[in-house]
């Protein structure tokens, strides 16, 4: 049945349909109530950008124009700025910056920060797309504070996953598939993808009702920290792409959203058997040459690549050496005790074993089954499609061996104290049989071995 003419548009439809259900008042007021919504939201936007933003005197902490020149930012031309800024970075040697192996452990927060745009600088990501000195220091700072201070989910987890990225292109020479601007994405995005983390995962989320569970339906944190990332390059003084060209832009906005959301180890299952294939054709080709154009000729195989390694960044805590490796676990296994004491309290539920704090000797069961069945895919293939990767495979299974002397043990332990319980349980049995044949009473000496035990 056709009601209205055919030519009219959406705009017409809704008006036709809200004079004839007699909405035209209701929708005023909803049209009010939405636009004050609005701009609600934008205040609060407006706010949070505030505090958040680094701040005039945390800029002088790294770019130190007042201190070296005697002048603020506004009044510096670039290339003394770039000057400046080179002199405060870290050497990349000094810190291990190009090493699979790298730990943050040593090295402040504060230093973390110049350390990331020191990897920009090794990228020649500044000089390329003109990135202002000042802009890309505000954006670095910026994104260490965008991380809550919590266990494991914090700036340092997110610092790891940048310089391992950087680590895979440079060391791992992965970036001869990516173009300058590519890779400039990819460690910004690396950087940024797990920054406004609550320490909670997605299913708490869910559970809790939270208010990012309504807003996302999947990948739910993922979506977070990429809405987020966003919201920090649209203020101009923290675009670090503000000189590419809209095409660029919008390319270097795609990559971040397809590199975040790949962190959640949800959808890393799925991509497994794309990323085997991939190795697999790469694996039968005579030259380097071959597989480059392989690889550089489809974009779907690039962004498989991609999702691949930031999978493979955000992991790297279990390849890193055993001092490093056993510490951080002990962080992670933290952060999951924390939300188990939280589903206890708050939820009124018993949490899984490996968020459950009162199972803690079972870590290294868990560290051994982890590495078994997520972890060792991820390096086994980069050891394979680049053998420049394979310390990063190397580490895995050394982790693996002291993890699984651990659990040995414990599991020794466990079984020695099944048989001392069966061995007193029988002992119990025969006596109660004796006392039992004999008439005798045999309490006090079962309360005994009750209080020994
Ligand atoms: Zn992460």
């Amino acid at each position: 049945m056709h009601f209205l003419p055919k030519k009219q548009g959406l705009k017409g439809v809704v008006q036709t349909l809200t004079q004839f259900l007699g909405w035209s008042v209701l929708n005023t007021d909803t049209y009010d109530k939405m636009n004050k919504l609005e701009n609600r939201k934008d205040i609060a936007q407006e706010m949070l950008m505030h505090h958040l933003k680094c701040t005039p005197q945390e800029l002088q902490s790294i770019l130190k124009t007042n201190e070296k020149l005697n002048k603020n930012v506004d009044d510096c031309e670039q290339k003394e700025m770039m000057k400046i800024l080179k002199e405060e970075l870290p050497d990349p040697a000094a810190l291990e910056l190009y090493e699979f192996h790298f730990s943050d452990l040593p090295v402040s927060e504060h230093e973390l920060i110049k350390s990331g745009i020191r990897l920009f600088v090794e990228l020649n990501a500044l000089d390329k797309f003109k990135v202002p000195a000042e802009v890309m220091t505000k954006w670095m700072y910026t994104v260490r504070k965008g991380y809550r201070d919590i266990t494991y989910h914090n700036w340092r987890h997110g610092f790891n996953v940048g310089q391992t990225m950087f680590t895979l292109l440079m060391t791992g020479k992965l970036k001869k598939y990516y173009s300058d601007l590519e890779a400039f994405a990819m460690v910004a995005a690396a950087f940024c993808h797990d920054i406004d983390h609550r320490g909670t995962n997605n299913l708490y989320q869910m559970k809790s009702a939270a208010p990012l569970a309504k807003l996302h339906g999947s990948s739910i944190l993922e979506r977070h920290h990429l809405e987020f990332s966003k919201t920090l390059l649209e203020d101009e003084s923290l675009n670090i792409f503000q000189n590419l060209n809209k095409r660029q832009f919008e390319n270097v906005i795609h990559l971040f959203e397809v590199a975040i959301i790949a962190t959640d180890l949800a959808l890393y299952f799925k991509k497994r058997t794309m990323f085997q294939k991939i190795v697999d054709a790469a694996e039968q080709m005579k030259s380097e040459e071959e597989v480059i154009k392989y690889i550089i000729t489809d974009q779907t195989k690039k962004e498989i690549i991609m999702a691949m390694m930031m999978t493979g960044c955000d992991l790297s805590a279990i390849t890193k050496p055993w001092e490093v490796q056993s510490k951080v676990a002990l962080m992670v296994a933290n952060e999951f005790w924390e939300q188990g004491d939280l589903e206890r309290t708050v939820l009124q539920q018993q949490p899984i074993p490996m968020m459950d704090r009162n199972k803690a000797e079972e870590l290294p069961k868990l560290q051994v089954g982890f590495i078994d069945f997520v972890c060792t895919f991820v390096y086994k293939e980069f050891s394979r499609f680049h053998k420049e990767i394979t310390p990063m495979f190397d580490g895995l299974q050394n982790n693996r061996v002291q993890w699984k002397t651990q659990a040995d043990v414990y599991d020794e332990k466990m079984k020695a104290l099944e048989e001392q319980q069966k061995k007193h349980e029988n002992d119990v049995g025969a006596k109660k049989a004796d006392g039992e044949a004999g008439g005798e009473d045999n309490g006090p000496s079962k309360s005994k071995t009750c209080t020994v035990l």
